[in-house]
C-alpha cells in the first residue's frame, strides 16, 4: 500500500477523506486505492520544505551530491522493481520502461550528482577598478513542482533533481493517475540519506492540492510540465506571488521528410517517434511534411510498419504498444479520428479500437492519417495518442513554413543526407530540439524544453541547473577610501 503524501521524511495517507484509485490501463484493474492529500498537507510539505532549506542550501556541495550518488546505487537496486511500478501505472510496455524510462532516470541523478560540485560564477574582476565583483549563484527557496501522467517517474527526476543538487527544497504534486513510483523516488531519497523535508511529494487533485501549492507565499518557484491551457493558470497563479516560472508544456513535433532523405530510416523513424509511449509524449512525431517525390512512397511504408506493431500485455517483454492512460484517452483520441474520417481523411492505418483480449484495455491502434488540410484539428491539436498525419509539400521552404505553423515549439525532426538542408532546417525550425535523421533521443547533459506556447524554461542539462539557482552580485570596495571619488555625484560634502 503506498500512502500518498511523503513530507518531512515520513510517508502517511492524505488527509483530504477522497479515494482515488490508480488504475491499470491495460486491465482496468486498481493497482492502488488511496486517500489523497488535502489543502492541509500542502501546507504542511511546504513547511517542512521551508525548515528544511536553511541546511541543504549550506550544505557542501560535496554532501549534496554524496546523498545523490547513493540515490543511483539505490535505484541500480530496485530498477526492475521500478519498471514494473511504472508499467502498472501507465500501461507502459516493460521494454520502455526497463530500456528507457528508469535507466534514463538512473542517469539523471548521476549527472545531477556530478552538476551539484559544478556551480559556476564567472569570473571575479574590477570592472571599475574600485571594486571587485564576483558571482554567487544561491539556490532559490522552496520550489514548487507539478508533473503530468505521461513519464512519471521521468517527470519526477527532471523536477527534482535540479532542484534539489542546487540547494533547494521540493514539494512534488504528481499526476493524480501516476503517483506510485515518485512516492517510491522520495522515500528512496531518504534512504540515500537526503535530509528529512528536502523531498516531499503530495499527490492531490490539481484544483486543489496544485493551486494551493502554486499559490503558496513560502513557494518561490513553480515548475510545472503539463498541458498549455493548465500552463496558463499556472502562470496566471504564480503572478500573484512573482514567482520564478518554468513551464514545460504541449507539442505538435512537425517531422520534415525532404526528396533526398533515406527512406526506410524516415519511415522507421516515424514509427519510433510518433508511437513512442503510444504516442503520449510531448515531443512525439506527429505531423509528417514529406517532400512530394517521396510522399507516396513515405506513406506506404509507414502504413505497412505501423499495421506491424504488437498491441499488447505491457508486462510481455514481445510488445510493442501498451494502451492509452485510460479509457477516457482512448476516446478523445477515437474522437479525433472520427471527426476526420467526417471532414474527408484518408485512414491509410489503423483507426480502430481493438477488440478480442483488448478490449479490456484503453488500447488504440496506430494510425496514419492523410488527406487533411494544415488547418485540420487532426494536424493542429495535441491529440496524445499513437496517431501521425502525413502532408505533402513541394518546395523546403514550404516544408519548413508548414512546420512552423503552430502554437507549439517543444521538438522537430528533419530528415535529409544533404548537410546543408539539416543545417538550414535546424536553423529555421522553431523548436527547442531539432533532430536531423532521428526522432527522440535525449540525453542527461542536453537540455529539453519549448519555444512559444509550449512554454520556457529547460528540463535537465546545466541549463535546468542554472534555473533552479538566483544570480548575486557581489561588489566588494578594495580601496578603503571613506569619501569615495563617486560620492561627489550625488553630494559634494566639503
Ligand atoms: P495536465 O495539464 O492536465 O496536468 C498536469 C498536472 O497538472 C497534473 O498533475 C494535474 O493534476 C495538474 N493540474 C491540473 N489542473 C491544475 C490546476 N488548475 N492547477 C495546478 N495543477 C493542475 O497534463 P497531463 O494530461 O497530465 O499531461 C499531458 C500534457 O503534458 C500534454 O499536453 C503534454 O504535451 C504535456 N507534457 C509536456 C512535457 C514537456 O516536457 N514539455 C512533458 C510531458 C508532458
Amino acid at each position: 500500500m503506498t500512502d500518498a503524501v511523503f513530507s518531512g521524511g515520513r510517508a502517511r495517507p492524505g488527509t483530504s477523506g477522497e479515494t482515488f484509485d490508480v488504475t491499470n490501463p491495460a486491465e482496468g484493474t486498481v493497482v492502488e486505492s488511496m486517500t489523497i492529500a488535502s489543502v492541509a498537507d500542502v501546507e504542511q510539505a511546504v513547511a517542512h520544505a521551508a525548515d528544511a532549506f536553511g541546511d541543504w542550501s549550506r550544505a557542501a556541495p560535496a554532501e549534496r551530491s554524496g546523498a545523490l550518488t547513493r540515490l543511483a546505487a539505490i535505484l541500480e537496486g530496485r530498477a526492475r522493481e521500478y519498471a514494473e511500478a511504472e508499467t502498472q501505472q501507465t500501461g507502459k510496455p516493460i521494454r520502455l520502461t526497463t530500456e528507457f524510462d528508469v535507466p534514463g532516470s538512473i542517469d539523471n541523478v548521476s549527472f545531477f550528482a556530478g552538476a551539484a560540485r559544478h556551480l559556476e560564477g564567472s569570473a571575479a574582476a574590477e570592472w571599475d577598478g574600485t571594486h571587485t565583483s564576483m558571482i554567487r549563484r544561491e539556490p532559490i527557496g522552496v520550489v514548487g513542482s507539478i508533473a503530468p501522467w505521461n513519464y512519471p517517474l521521468q517527470m519526477a527526476m527532471w523536477k527534482i533533481l535540479p532542484a534539489i543538487a542546487a540547494g533547494n527544497t521540493i514539494v512534488l504534486k504528481p499526476a493524480e493517475m501516476t503517483p506510485i513510483t515518485s512516492l517510491m523516488l522520495a522515500a528512496d531519497c531518504s534512504a540515500a540519506g537526503i535530509p528529512d523535508g528536502v523531498v516531499n511529494v503530495v499527490m492531490g487533485a490539481g484544483r486543489s492540492v496544485g493551486e494551493a501549492l502554486i499559490g503558496d507565499p513560502r513557494v518561490s518557484m513553480v515548475s510545472f510540465t503539463g498541458s498549455t491551457p493548465v500552463g496558463q493558470r499556472v502562470m496566471e497563479i504564480a503572478t500573484r506571488t512573482v514567482k520564478r516560472v518554468h513551464l514545460e508544456l504541449g507539442g505538435k513535433a512537425p517531422f520534415v521528410v525532404f526528396d533526398d532523405a533515406d527512406l526506410e530510416a524516415a519511415a522507421h523513424g516515424a514509427v519510433a517517434g510518433a508511437l513512442i509511449n503510444t504516442g503520449q509524449d510531448c515531443t512525439a512525431a506527429t505531423r509528417a511534411y514529406v517532400q512530394r517525390p517521396l510522399y507516396d512512397a513515405f506513406v506506404a511504408a509507414t502504413a505497412e510498419l505501423f499495421d506491424g506493431v504488437l498491441l499488447g500485455d505491457p508486462m510481455d517483454p514481445a510488445t510493442d504498444l501498451g494502451p492509452l492512460i485510460s479509457v477516457r484517452q482512448q476516446q478523445a483520441v477515437a474522437g479525433f479520428v472520427e471527426r476526420a474520417r467526417g471532414y474527408g481523411a484518408t485512414i491509410a492505418a489503423g483507426g480502430v479500437i481493438p477488440g478480442g483480449d483488448l478490449a479490456k484495455g484503453a488500447y488504440y491502434r496506430p494510425t496514419l492519417v492523410t488527406d487533411v488540410a494544415q488547418d485540420s484539428e487532426i494536424a493542429r491539436d495535441e491529440i496524445f495518442g499513437p496517431v501521425l498525419v502525413v502532408l505533402p509539400f513541394d518546395t523546403d521552404e514550404e516544408g519548413l513554413a508548414l512546420a512552423n505553423d503552430t502554437i507549439y515549439g517543444l521538438a522537430a525532426s528533419a530528415w535529409t543526407t544533404d548537410i546543408f538542408r539539416g543545417l538550414r532546417a535546424s536553423r529555421e525550425i522553431q523548436a527547442g530540439c531539432v533532430w536531423i535523421n532521428d526522432h527522440i533521443p535525449i540525453v542527461s547533459e542536453m537540455p529539453h524544453g519549448g519555444y512559444k506556447q509550449s512554454g520556457f524554461g529547460k528540463d535537465m542539462s546545466m541549463y535546468a541547473f542554472e534555473e533552479y539557482t538566483n544570480v548575486k552580485h557581489v561588489s566588494m570596495d578594495i580601496t578603503g577610501v571613506a569619501r569615495k571619488p563617486w560620492h561627489r555625484t550625488i553630494f559634494t560634502g566639503n
